[in-house]
């Protein structure tokens, strides 16, 4: 059988075959087929979830390499060379060009610990995301921290999603982070009169138990700006401030970014009072 014969011959059998199968094709196998399919989607569907899981390990370990690039020139005095400065600013605009990205990214504030030398570098991005306490120094102690806990009126065990300060009557409360009020909402229970500020990134603030509000709804406020006082309202038991974060509308812990700014803030100080002992 020469080449000819040979094509010849597999093409009379494929016909042959043809309408048989497409006879067969019954309901059965549709349904089958059709099976296939959504676990061909469901399959992609996860792999893509998984992927932007590795992206964001991904863009994390380049922050971490970024961080360390940075510190090696932090409060270096060979700083003045030329070449030196022109790697450095062009170090911190490659960070630059990844850095709001991944602020929208991260879940919590666990995450921010790669971009530390970064933010010292730009501190005024601190303004645009929750990094400060809400009440001023010396009026507030954590009565009631993020996680598992006895509800001090049901006596049930849940878990608190914020962290509770308490404070006295009437003292201001300010705005973690520059925003825009998005809602006020004056109830008996739960959080009481409380107001939900909206931020950048992806965060939103809760101030919960009010007693005054002092700002309208679609206001924007800078952050320290005095947004209400403190109270008892809703399911209290004693004047104290209910504060919640919540990151691409997940509650999480605010623990780790109440002394933020300051811890920032407190090494540029440092740094600059060494910079002038040695001038
Ligand atoms: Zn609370």
């Amino acid at each position: 059988m020469n080449y000819f014969e040979f094509t010849a011959f597999w093409r009379k059998k494929y016909k042959m075959a043809m309408p048989k199968w497409s006879t067969t094709l019954e309901k059965k196998q549709l349904a089958y087929l059709l099976f296939l399919v959504v676990l061909c989607l469901f399959y992609m569907a996860r792999t893509s979830f998984d992927f932007s899981g590795r992206q964001l390990d991904m863009t994390t370990m380049a922050m971490e390499r970024f961080d360390e690039r940075l510190r090696i020139n932090w409060g270096s005095t060979v700083l003045d060379t030329m070449v030196v400065e022109k790697e450095h600013e062009q170090l911190l605009a490659d960070i630059e060009a990844h850095i709001v990205a991944y602020l929208y990214r991260i879940p919590d504030y666990s995450y921010i610990a790669p971009m530390e030398t970064y933010l010292k570098y730009r501190p005024q991005l601190l303004e645009q995301f929750p990094s400060a306490v809400p009440l001023e120094k010396g009026d507030y102690a954590v009565s009631s921290t993020y996680g598992i806990r006895t509800h001090p009126i049901s006596a049930k065990r849940k878990k608190h999603f914020g962290i509770d300060l308490a404070a006295p009557l009437g003292k201001p409360v300010y705005a973690s982070a520059s925003g825009t009020i998005v809602a006020i909402v004056y109830s008996k229970k739960g959080y009481g009169t409380h107001i939900i500020l909206k931020h950048r990134f992806g965060f939103e603030t809760l101030y919960g138990h009010l007693n005054k509000v002092l700002v309208l709804e679609g206001q924007k406020v800078k952050q320290h700006g005095v947004i209400a006082t403190v109270g008892s309202t809703g399911s209290s038991t004693g004047y104290h401030l209910h504060y919640e974060i919540r990151k691409n509308k997940t509650k999480i812990d605010p623990r780790l970014s109440l002394g933020l700014k300051k811890t920032i803030y407190d090494d540029l100080i440092e740094l600059n009072t060494t910079k002038d002992g040695r001038d």
